[in-house]
């Protein structure tokens, strides 16, 4: 049948994708091109069971797509059934308020985000381009981090800094992950039914970490900002602080104030605190054999991550379900634990038996019946919701 959606995730330095089937439900093939921009670069299929990896010696964005399409031109009866591709695109500023048909006008707007996403939103121009090129008879659909959270009230987006500096720049909280809150919102109301009229958290803890309140659906507070490094710790970021760290970081290191965000960036949380890893698996590992470093920095991340929490819930009528997703947030049963233990006084209760046994990349409720706040596990799934907006795009 023809209906298969080829998803783009184009990063500065990698590229996955996946070629979705049956309005999203079946993975035909899916596979990640790493290391882009080196010599050691590589692309990886894996399809029916078998996984294939090809170098991609001049290690470009360009050479990635080629070898996806090279790939298909080898499996024509996968190549026939596509209908259209999705693009994840992290930055869609003020312009983009939802999923949009590519063309030349979106295309600017994607470019001209490009000041708060430096990194991403060129590669995800350069993977469009090339898409274009390659696959010039289908439409294509871009899909924005930051759109979910344009419905968010001015108190909330806005920084307490003069009108003027949002006015001439735009700068003002954007918030990210809004693909994967979009998903648990529409899934958790398949499952509950009235959540689209209740208050609802979701805390998306991966390597990069956020957290939202969905108030009937919409998003009403959430902690990234003008760019994902404000709100949580995590993998290597150091998420909120105080602003004038910076400029004591830069003088009393002598460094560049850009060289001391990086630090902020790709230096700090997980990594910085506990200095063995951004991984919280090798951290959990390194904990239960005995490491006070690791536990330190665990710990941290729960209770930063529940403050937050606290923090977004001020924009809901009622707290009514809390949903753990991405790659922590699914699968540290000590992490969800701990940010509980925060939350008590919001009568938030976890089921510690349900927690520490609930089944691995599955949906499950962990709450303690004593509590008043459902609590959830819910893998996300960010390219079913790009594969479901391009058919829904392209149908329009
Ligand atoms: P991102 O998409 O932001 O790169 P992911 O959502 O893939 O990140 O999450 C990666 C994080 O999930 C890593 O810190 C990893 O250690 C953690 N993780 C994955 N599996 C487990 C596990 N079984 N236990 C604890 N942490 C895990």
């Amino acid at each position: 049948m023809k209906d298969s959606i080829l998803v783009i995730n184009c990063g500065s330095s990698s590229l996955k994708f996946a070629i979705l089937a049956n309005a999203g439900q079946n993975t035909l093939v899916e596979g990640i091109a790493d290391r882009l921009g080196s010599s050691e670069s590589t692309i990886t299929f894996k399809h029916g069971g078998q996984k294939l990896e090809i170098p991609l010696p001049d290690g470009s964005h360009k050479s990635a797509v080629t070898q996806i399409k090279e790939w298909l031109n080898n499996n024509p009866t996968i190549e026939n059934t596509l209908i259209g591709l999705g693009h994840r695109v992290v930055h869609g500023g003020e312009t983009f308020t939802e999923s949009a048909l590519i063309n030349d006008t979106v295309i600017e707007g994607i470019r001209d985000c490009a000041k708060f996403a430096p990194l991403h939103n060129p590669a995800h121009v350069k993977g469009i381009e090339v898409a274009f090129e390659l696959f010039p008879g289908l439409p294509q659909i871009a899909v924005f981090d930051t759109a979910f959270h344009q419905t968010l009230a001015q108190e909330q987006y806005l920084y307490p800094i003069p009108m003027s500096l949002y006015r001439d720049h735009h700068f003002r909280k954007y918030g990210f992950h809004g693909t994967s809150y979009r998903y648990i919102s529409q899934h958790l109301g398949k499952i509950t039914k009235t959540s689209d009229q209740q208050g609802v958290l979701v805390a998306h803890l991966g390597n990069g970490a956020s957290v939202c309140a969905i108030d009937k659906g919409q998003s009403s507070d959430t902690s990234m900002g003008i760019t994902p490094l404000e709100g949580l710790m995590m993998g290597t970021r150091s998420g909120s602080l105080d602003p004038s760290l910076l400029s004591f970081i830069s003088q009393a290191e002598n460094i560049s104030s850009d060289e001391a965000l990086s630090i902020l960036n790709s230096k700090s949380g997980l990594l910085g605190v506990s200095e063995i890893s951004n991984d919280c698996r090798t951290l959990e590992e390194a904990m239960v054999s005995g490491d006070q470093r690791a536990k330190l920095a665990l710990d941290m991340f729960a209770a930063r991550t529940a403050k937050h929490l606290a923090s977004v819930a001020t924009t809901l009528e009622s707290i009514d379900h809390l949903v753990f997703t991405g790659g922590i947030g699914e699968n540290s049963s000590y992490l969800r634990q701990v940010i509980c233990q925060h939350l008590k006084a919001l009568n938030i209760k976890i089921d510690t038996t349900l927690n520490s046994s609930a089944p691995r990349g599955e949906m499950s409720n962990i709450s303690d019946q004593s509590g008043h706040v459902n609590i959830w596990i819910i893998p996300t799934n960010e390219e079913l919701m790009i594969a479901l907006d391009t058919i829904s795009l392209i149908q329009h």
